[in-house]
């Protein structure tokens, strides 16, 4: 008789598409992770990176195994109890917090979380420690948007869903590359564009990527300029009549400052200004205005920007002017990079965010919040953002940070400040899964985390799809869930409500806190998760239809008034500018098969392959002039630092760009690799969303 155990429906652990895996637990403790034909995302497929999900879980030789913990810095680590560790640790946050107020500590985590963890992290600082000192590295990757969406159409809200790519007739792709970077999304525009050759493609790009391959027109953009560009094409729309009157009289405000706005710049002043032909503005505008139904996608290239948020505004205008949004086949759909980015939003997981779409701001929210909680009041200011807690930490206001689930010396912009800042940091806990986090080297606790596959939990992916994770393995040595690593050092500080039984138990908290919010999910347990596989929020308390698809259907938003607002953002310039010693921009990004800072998808081989090194992808005709040829080595510096990598030519890069995989970081004995040795730390003024995708450099041979 066959003792093997059945397999378990899960969520791939990396970009915010989601897919649906099955993770079958073998005899020996490993697993084996194939597509799940049955999810409503992929259907079963999986790109290179889900293919190879398995490795990343049966390697375990870089595991954390148990507690460590230092007794002064200086001292080596030792190997400590989980209690010991805790107590210590809460001992020193009670210093801290008793001598210098609750803003002395601070917890750093990630969209990699499922949305149990930070629930509970969230609950933790805001509700019972009494600081909003906690950020994560979606600052770095999606606030932008946030508050884009918060602008323009009242609330964080993702209107549309992937079923729109089948039914859109204009796709527009703006600094983003789906094609390596969301490829199984992409496998349903190039499905579109297969059974639909008429359906139009515009990517707004520096950088002819993969992504190009399948487009009708290519705006290769010069860095920074998006603004510009957007609201020429807003120009165009306005002037050939392509504007929805209806809905701009009806559902939307703002219409006449930004028609104003946009007709005050000539069209060939802004084609100059960006460096993309008038007549291929003239040409993308008219793809967008003839479009039954305009989808546009975006990621990192609009929001990491010091003018991030200006850009998403400028994006959703376009489909505010043409009446795109809550219908079939339309909308503006911002891909999150990471897992469960918006799970993280969901509960609030950021410094200027409460539970459900609350407002930090409103004293009725932060009190409901309180009563739910049953905690202490909630400080009404922001707490410190990624960057500012980085600074905070080395300029001494912050004493105490909790780093959970990411790798900011090798993430965060700047990246020598961020190792300046740990090393003048007077308490450091890495509570993390492997043992190639760069920030361990700073760690005065290191507390070890259970891995994918070995908890369970939730994540909501970019349309709003909660799904349920599956527990299929133990983790190895005495590694525990980040949710009860969370709790059990919340009742060791000696507060009340981290007596979860289980992660259902933390969801079902989570689920009553949204009731009578637009995000409402308090019908939903882990039981119709389990049954349906997942749902797209709301899903309200006795919802009879099965989810929601798209939100604004009835064309009414979340602003006062219920219309969605035209904003008229200047074009403004905040980026480190070109100089006859920095003459280059740098730019940024993602390569196929690796994934952020590759402490996971490093470790297998076959990943690799594709890329093996990395690289400076530089145009043949600025290699020419600096005397470099293909792989030759190149030292890149900007103002903060250098990397030398090899030189990549390329004609697909306008000249005068050049970009730099995100990836490596220490993990190769040298940091010289790093492109954050290089980034630069301007911030938007609003979402404090860093400027990765603009700095500027200067490339010699080396
Ligand atoms: Fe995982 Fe994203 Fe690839 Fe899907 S597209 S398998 S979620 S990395």
């Amino acid at each position: 008789m066959s003792t093997k155990t059945p397999a378990l429906p899960s969520i791939c652990c990396y970009c915010g598409v989601g897919c649906g895996v099955l993770v079958e637990p073998l005899p020996n403790g490993d697993v084996a992770v194939v597509g799940n034909p049955d999810y409503p995302v992929n259907l079963g497929a999986l790109c290179s990176k889900g293919l190879n999900l398995q490795y990343t879980v049966n390697d375990r030789s870089d595991r954390l195994l148990y507690p460590q913990m230092r007794y002064s810095k200086g001292r080596p680590l030792q190997r400590v109890g989980w209690d010991e560790a805790l107590q210590r640790t809460a001992a020193v946050f009670q210093t801290f917090i008793a001598k210098y107020g609750p803003d002395s500590v601070a917890f750093y985590a990630s969209g990699q979380c499922l949305t149990e963890e930070y629930y509970v992290i969230n609950k933790l600082i805001k509700g019972f420690i009494g600081s909003n000192n906690i950020d994560t590295n979606s600052r770095l990757c999606m606030s932008s948007a946030v508050v884009g969406y918060k602008m323009a159409l009242g609330e964080d809200s993702v209107p549309g869903c992937y079923d729109d790519a089948a039914l859109a007739d204009c796709f527009l792709v703006a600094g983003a590359n789906p094609a390596w970077c969301h490829p199984i999304l992409w496998r349903r525009v190039e499905a579109r564009k297969a059974a639909h050759p008429a359906a139009k493609l515009i990517v707004i790009d520096p950088r002819a990527t993969d992504t190009c391959a399948l487009a009708d027109l290519h705006l290769q953009l010069i860095p920074g300029t998006d603004v510009v560009l957007l609201q020429a094409l807003a120009r165009v729309l306005i002037e050939n009549g392509d504007v929805d009157a209806d809905f701009l009289a009806h559902h939307a405000e703002g219409y006449e400052a930004y028609r104003a706005l946009v007709l005050a710049r000539p069209l060939a002043e802004a084609a100059a200004l960006c460096g993309v032909p008038e007549e291929d503005i003239r040409l993308a505008a008219h793809y967008i205005g003839s479009a039954k139904a305009f989808l546009s996608m975006w990621t990192m290239g609009l929001n990491q920007s010091a003018v991030g948020v200006d850009k998403n505004l400028c994006l959703l205008n376009l489909h505010l002017l043409t009446g795109q949004i809550g219908k079939p086949g339309a909308g503006p759909f911002s891909l999150t990079g990471q897992p469960n980015a918006m799970g993280g939003r969901e509960v609030g997981g950021l410094s200027n965010l409460l539970p459900a779409h609350r407002t930090l701001a409103n004293p009725a929210h932060r009190a409901e919040v309180q009563q739910f909680w049953g905690s202490g009041p909630l400080a009404a200011t922001p707490g410190y953002t990624a960057t500012e807690m980085f600074e905070a930490l080395e300029d001494g206001r912050l004493k105490a940070i909790w780093i959970l689930c990411t790798n900011p010396v090798t993430s965060l912009p700047n990246a020598r400040q961020a190792e300046a800042a740990l090393a003048k940091a007077r308490f450091v806990v890495v509570q993390e899964v492997s043992n190639r986090s760069e920030a361990l080297a700073y760690a005065d606790v290191v507390l070890p985390a259970a891995g994918w596959a070995e908890k369970e939990g939730t994540m909501t992916n970019s349309e709003r799809r909660i799904g349920h994770l599956a527990r299929a393995t133990a983790p190895p040595g005495e590694a525990l869930p980040d949710s009860e690593i969370i709790c059990r050092f919340a009742r060791a500080m000696g507060f009340p409500g981290f007596d979860f039984a289980n992660a259902e138990a933390i969801y079902l908290e989570h689920a009553r806190l949204t009731a009578g919010t637009s995000i409402d999910i308090s019908g939903l347990t882990y039981s119709i998760l389990k049954e349906r596989g997942s749902v797209q929020w709301p899903y309200r308390a006795g919802q009879a239809a099965p989810d929601t698809a798209r939100l604004f259907t009835d064309r009414q938003f979340h602003t006062p008034s219920k219309k969605a607002v035209l904003h008229a953002p200047p074009a403004a310039f905040r980026s480190e500018a070109p100089d006859d010693e920095f003459p280059f921009i740098l730019t940024n990004g993602r390569i196929r098969d690796q994934w952020h800072t590759m402490t996971r998808t490093g470790k297998v081989s076959k990943l690799n392959q594709h890329s093996p090194r990395a690289y400076l992808e530089i145009h043949p005709r600025d290699a020419a002039a600096l005397g470099v040829a293909e792989g030759g080595l190149v030292r890149v510096a900007s103002r903060r630092g250098e990397v030398r990598v090899a030189a990549r030519l390329s004609a697909g890069i306008r000249p005068g760009v050049v970009f730099l995989p995100i990836h490596w970081g220490k993990l190769l004995g040298s940091d010289l690799n790093r492109a954050n040795n290089l980034t630069s730390d301007a911030v938007d003024p609003v979402s404090k969303e860093p400027d990765f995708k603009f700095c500027a450099v200067q490339v010699a041979k080396y």
